[in-house]
Protein backbone atom coordinates (compact mmCIF):
# COMPACT_ATOMS: atom_id res chain seq x y z
CA UNK A 1 0.00 0.00 0.00
CA UNK A 2 1.12 3.71 -0.04
CA UNK A 3 2.07 5.70 2.41
CA UNK A 4 -0.60 6.28 4.69
CA UNK A 5 -0.05 10.10 4.32
CA UNK A 6 0.17 10.14 0.35
CA UNK A 7 -2.87 7.81 -0.38
CA UNK A 8 -5.01 10.95 -0.30
CA UNK A 9 -3.31 12.33 -3.14
CA UNK A 10 -2.83 9.58 -5.15
CA UNK A 11 -6.77 8.95 -4.77
CA UNK A 12 -7.20 12.50 -5.44
CA UNK A 13 -8.95 13.84 -8.92
CA UNK A 14 -6.09 16.15 -9.32
CA UNK A 15 -3.34 13.63 -9.33
CA UNK A 16 -4.90 11.05 -11.55
CA UNK A 17 -6.09 13.87 -13.79
CA UNK A 18 -2.28 15.45 -13.86
CA UNK A 19 -0.69 11.36 -14.02
CA UNK A 20 -3.07 10.61 -17.38
CA UNK A 21 -2.62 13.97 -19.44
CA UNK A 22 1.09 13.32 -19.04
CA UNK A 23 0.51 9.46 -20.20
CA UNK A 24 -1.03 10.76 -22.95
CA UNK A 25 1.42 13.51 -24.20
CA UNK A 26 4.11 10.34 -23.89
CA UNK A 27 1.91 8.48 -25.71
CA UNK A 28 1.77 11.23 -28.13
CA UNK A 29 5.12 11.92 -28.08
CA UNK A 30 7.04 8.04 -28.49
CA UNK A 31 4.13 5.87 -28.07
CA UNK A 32 4.49 5.95 -24.24
CA UNK A 33 8.37 4.33 -23.82
CA UNK A 34 9.75 4.56 -20.44
CA UNK A 35 12.01 7.48 -19.99
CA UNK A 36 14.53 6.30 -18.78
CA UNK A 37 15.25 3.09 -20.75
CA UNK A 38 13.41 3.80 -24.18
CA UNK A 39 13.11 0.36 -24.80
CA UNK A 40 10.11 -0.97 -22.69
CA UNK A 41 6.80 0.58 -22.23
CA UNK A 42 5.83 3.04 -19.37
CA UNK A 43 4.34 1.58 -16.36
CA UNK A 44 3.98 4.66 -13.92
CA UNK A 45 4.76 7.98 -13.46
CA UNK A 46 7.29 8.61 -11.63
CA UNK A 47 8.13 12.22 -9.35
CA UNK A 48 11.59 12.80 -10.36
CA UNK A 49 11.61 15.01 -6.57
CA UNK A 50 10.63 12.45 -4.28
CA UNK A 51 7.59 13.49 -2.78
CA UNK A 52 7.34 14.23 1.07
CA UNK A 53 5.07 14.77 3.58
CA UNK A 54 5.68 18.46 3.29
CA UNK A 55 6.04 19.21 -0.84
CA UNK A 56 3.33 16.44 -1.62
CA UNK A 57 1.00 19.73 -0.92
CA UNK A 58 3.04 21.94 -3.64
CA UNK A 59 1.79 21.23 -6.82
CA UNK A 60 5.00 23.06 -8.13
CA UNK A 61 6.40 19.55 -7.54
CA UNK A 62 3.55 16.87 -6.68
CA UNK A 63 1.60 17.93 -10.05
CA UNK A 64 4.29 20.00 -12.15
CA UNK A 65 5.09 17.78 -15.29
CA UNK A 66 8.70 18.90 -15.12
CA UNK A 67 9.05 17.01 -11.98
CA UNK A 68 7.47 13.76 -13.90
CA UNK A 69 8.81 10.82 -15.37
CA UNK A 70 6.64 7.53 -17.57
CA UNK A 71 9.20 4.98 -16.50
CA UNK A 72 8.61 0.81 -17.09
CA UNK A 73 8.84 -1.38 -14.22
CA UNK A 74 11.83 -2.15 -13.82
CA UNK A 75 13.41 1.01 -13.37
CA UNK A 76 10.90 2.36 -11.26
CA UNK A 77 12.21 -0.30 -9.05
CA UNK A 78 15.90 0.85 -9.26
CA UNK A 79 14.55 4.34 -8.42
CA UNK A 80 14.20 2.92 -4.69
CA UNK A 81 16.74 3.98 -2.28
CA UNK A 82 17.39 7.20 -4.77
CA UNK A 83 20.25 5.95 -6.42
CA UNK A 84 21.84 5.46 -2.74
CA UNK A 85 21.06 1.65 -3.40
CA UNK A 86 22.19 1.19 -6.65
CA UNK A 87 23.27 -2.72 -6.75
CA UNK A 88 21.85 -3.26 -3.66
CA UNK A 89 18.67 -5.22 -3.72
CA UNK A 90 15.45 -2.72 -3.37
CA UNK A 91 13.49 -2.88 -0.40
CA UNK A 92 10.14 -2.99 -2.09
CA UNK A 93 8.91 -3.93 -5.28
CA UNK A 94 5.32 -3.07 -7.24
CA UNK A 95 2.78 -4.95 -7.63
CA UNK A 96 0.09 -4.60 -11.08
CA UNK A 97 -1.64 -1.76 -9.40
CA UNK A 98 1.83 0.18 -8.40
CA UNK A 99 1.57 -0.37 -5.00
CA UNK A 100 4.98 -1.37 -3.03
CA UNK A 101 4.91 -4.68 -1.66
CA UNK A 102 7.40 -5.47 1.02
CA UNK A 103 10.40 -8.02 0.25
CA UNK A 104 11.03 -9.00 3.71
CA UNK A 105 6.86 -10.28 3.51
CA UNK A 106 7.80 -11.98 0.41
CA UNK A 107 10.65 -13.16 2.33
CA UNK A 108 8.42 -14.70 4.91
CA UNK A 109 5.94 -16.29 2.77
ZN1 LIG B 1 12.85 1.45 -18.33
Amino acid sequence: MAKEWAKAFYNSKRWTRCRDAYISKRIKTDGGLCEECREKPGYIVHHKITLTQTNILNPDISLNEDNLEYVCKDCHDLFEGHGLNKGIRPLCRFDADGQPISLREIDRK
